[in-house]
């Protein structure tokens, strides 16, 4: 019997930053590392997504490298045959079957989406594109080629998740089982029992979580930072007025709170020492050094990625999910009458 699969990805818009690390990329190589033995895990590079909102477009190749590199760095194996890591720009079927999925699908259900309402607000009609519109259909595409049963999403995920298993409902229904669909977005967070909601805020701005689409970096700590420059944002990170010691609250206190949740998740084991530091400036210097630190040695764990053996593992990985995916294909082409069936 083949393995229930698991479909993970992050897309590739720009490096990417500790909330990123924290809240998907160690969960992500946490998870393939340990489940991997039961399931069979993909990681992709959702390449095709990079550019739904603007980006720039000469960084791109490099970009999508860098990427890989870092989840390698952050420790994800690349002898697994159970983990196939691939770019989904290599892989046609993801392209050809989106067009097919969009005929199937309504202006209405797209024009419902929440990230949809939240990107387009932000970005003013002039900017808002088709691909942003309709870049569900092409997630749901992703998820459908290779019957992934768990999609491990976050909460602003979930409403496309939801869409991916009335679409592939939909088909079903019309043209006979061709898709297995994805378990419900409830039973995803249960299966993983990962936790959904950390959300490291920006330093500058700690009412907003920290993005990589962040039009200013000032608030954001990217993998990528030169250390002394991220410590530099630390230290210039917006707090607020209050003289009373370090307490935490969200709320009241966003910045300090975040920043302590920031060391908290680089140093677990020293809390209580954080929580006794006397000003903020005290805190503020600490948790600068444990930004540093980190970065440093990441830097060094990033150094001795090898890219000839991630090459090497992606061709292989491409060409295996090549052929599932244009299995996946060729029977939707033939339901829908693109190809005479057999
Ligand atoms: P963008 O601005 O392009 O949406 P993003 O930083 O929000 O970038 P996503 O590509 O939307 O990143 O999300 C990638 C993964 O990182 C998701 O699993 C998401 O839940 C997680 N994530 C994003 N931002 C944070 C954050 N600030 N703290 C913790 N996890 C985060
Ligand atoms: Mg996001």
């Amino acid at each position: 019997m083949a393995k229930d699969v698991i479909l993970t990805g992050i897309r590739a818009n720009n490096d990417l930053h500790i909330g990123n690390y924290f809240g998907a990329l160690l969960p992500m190589v946490d998870m393939a590392k340990t489940r991997s033995a039961d399931y069979q895990i993909n990681l992709f590079i959702p390449d095709l997504h990079s550019f739904t909102t603007p980006i720039e477009h000469d960084k791109l190749q490099n970009q999508i490298m860098h990427n890989l590199k870092l989840f390698v760095a952050a420790g994800l194996p690349l002898d697994n045959p159970n983990i196939y890591i691939y770019r989904q720009s290599y892989i046609p079927a993801h392209s050809e079957l989106t067009w097919i999925l969009d005929c199937f699908t309504v202006y209405g259900e797209m024009s419902r989406m929440t990230q949809f309402k939240d990107r387009s607000a932000k970005l003013g009609n002039e900017r808002v594109t088709v691909g942003l519109f309709n870049y569900p259909v092409l997630m749901a595409a992703d998820i459908l080629l290779y019957g992934a049963k768990y999609v491990p999403v976050g909460d602003d995920q979930t409403q496309h998740l939801e869409f991916t298993r009335d679409i592939a409902g939909r088909l079903n229904k019309q043209f006979g089982e061709l898709f297995l669909l994805p378990e419900p977005a409830a039973k995803q967070h249960e299966f993983f029992g990962k936790d959904q909601g950390l959300r490291i805020r920006d330093l500058a701005d700690p009412t907003k979580k920290m993005s990589k689409s962040e039009e200013s970096d000032k608030g954001v700590i990217f993998l990528g930072d030169d250390p002394d420059e991220a410590a530099q944002k630390v230290m210039s990170a917006t707090t607020d007025s209050f003289t009373d010691g370090i307490k935490l609250d969200m709320n009241e206190r966003a910045g300090i709170t975040n920043l302590v949740q920031i060391h908290d998740l680089l140093k677990p084991d020293e809390h209580d020492q954080i929580m006794a530091m006397g000003s903020y400036q005290d805190l503020k210097t600490k948790v600068a050094g444990t930004v540093r630190d980190f970065l440093i040695g990441f830097h060094d764990s990033l150094k001795i990625v090898d890219d000839e053996t991630i090459l090497r593992k992606l061709e292989s990985d491409e060409t295996a999910m090549s052929h599932t995916a244009d299995i996946t294909l060729l029977k939707v082409q033939q339901a829908v009458g693109l190809r005479p069936k057999t």
